[in-house]
């Protein structure tokens, strides 16, 4: 059971929201069939969906984040809804690396340094909100936090973590986000940063038995932190039958019409869940 956790310091300054997302990278890897480096990746990614879906306002508000870093895993894409359920889906999965000068998952490697972090917010305004930044280091977390200060100039530290079994399973994956809430207090940059070196790695905390609710708490040491709220979060994918359909009639006019001629039933598959719709030549409608 993935759970995400809000909290709030008791002056209403600092918000920490916490998430242990095992769960949901565990059905990455089943849904993918992700190699460890491929979890690690698209699972901080996702993670951090879950975390930045879950601070959007309103019921339809879909948060897309989009990261080309120029590495083998070609384009990671996230969707994540207001209530941070999330998919996710990305170029290869099956890409073995080895281990980072650190003796960790080379993420960096997999995902490639040179390149964007695409971050979409559709509020079903007539234009999604989009912003896009250089990555700073391909390692997902450091992205999202450099995200914040440069395109939403809110301070805000991002740490995300993703641990492998020997059987490429996921042991423990989560992550946290520690956000100043304007009017900006400056005392509580330093504040928080203490707080974050005090604290263990992300991973080291789950594995240590930590709960989302008692990172959440971590975060806001010495601000007396409440608890806002928490709630379940999945790996979701709302595809359907209709909306591939409607997918399909998209593509160009000559590539309906040899598709309905060739006269083979047609396999669409969900980049996001896997699932397979098929369609019958004479479904297959063109003008
Ligand atoms: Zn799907």
């Amino acid at each position: 059971m993935s759970k995400i956790v809000r909290a709030l310091s008791a002056d209403g300054s600092v918000l920490c929201a916490a998430v242990d997302s095992t769960d949901i990278v565990n059905e990455i890897h089943r849904i993918h069939k992700t190699s460890p480096v491929a979890s690690a990746a698209l699972g901080r990614l996702a993670t951090a969906g879950v975390i930045m879906g879950s601070l959007m306002k309103n019921e339809r508000d879909l948060l897309t984040l989009r990261v080309s870093g120029g590495g083998p895993a070609g384009v990671l894409t996230v969707t994540a809804d207001y209530k941070g359920n999330v998919r996710c889906c990305a170029g290869k999965y099956n890409v073995d690396l080895p281990p980072n000068a650190a003796g960790k998952l080379d993420v960096a490697g997999y995902v490639g340094k040179e390149g964007l972090l695409g971050v979409i917010r559709d509020t079903g305004l007539k234009e999604p909100y989009s912003a896009q930044i250089p990555l700073i280091s391909g390692e997902i977390a450091e992205d999202i936090t450099s995200y914040y200060a440069t395109s939403e100039q809110i301070p805000t530290v991002c740490a995300l973590g993703v641990l492998v079994e020997r059987d490429w399973s996921i042991k423990a994956a989560g992550g946290y986000l520690l956000q100043l809430l304007p009017p900006v207090e400056e005392e509580k940059i330093e504040f928080i940063e203490n707080n974050i070196k005090k604290m263990q790695s992300v991973t080291e905390m789950l594995e240590n038995g930590m709960t989302a609710k008692e990172i959440a708490l971590a975060g806001l040491e010495g601000l007396a932190g409440n608890i806002l709220d928490e709630w379940e979060v999945f790996y979701k994918c709302d595809c359907s039958r209709e909306r591939t359909s409607e997918l399909l009639s998209s593509l160009g006019k000559d590539e309906l019409r040899s598709l309905s001629e060739s006269g083979e039933n047609i396999e669409v598959c969900c980049h996001f869940c896997d699932k397979k719709y098929h369609f019958e030549p004479n479904e297959i409608k063109y003008k």
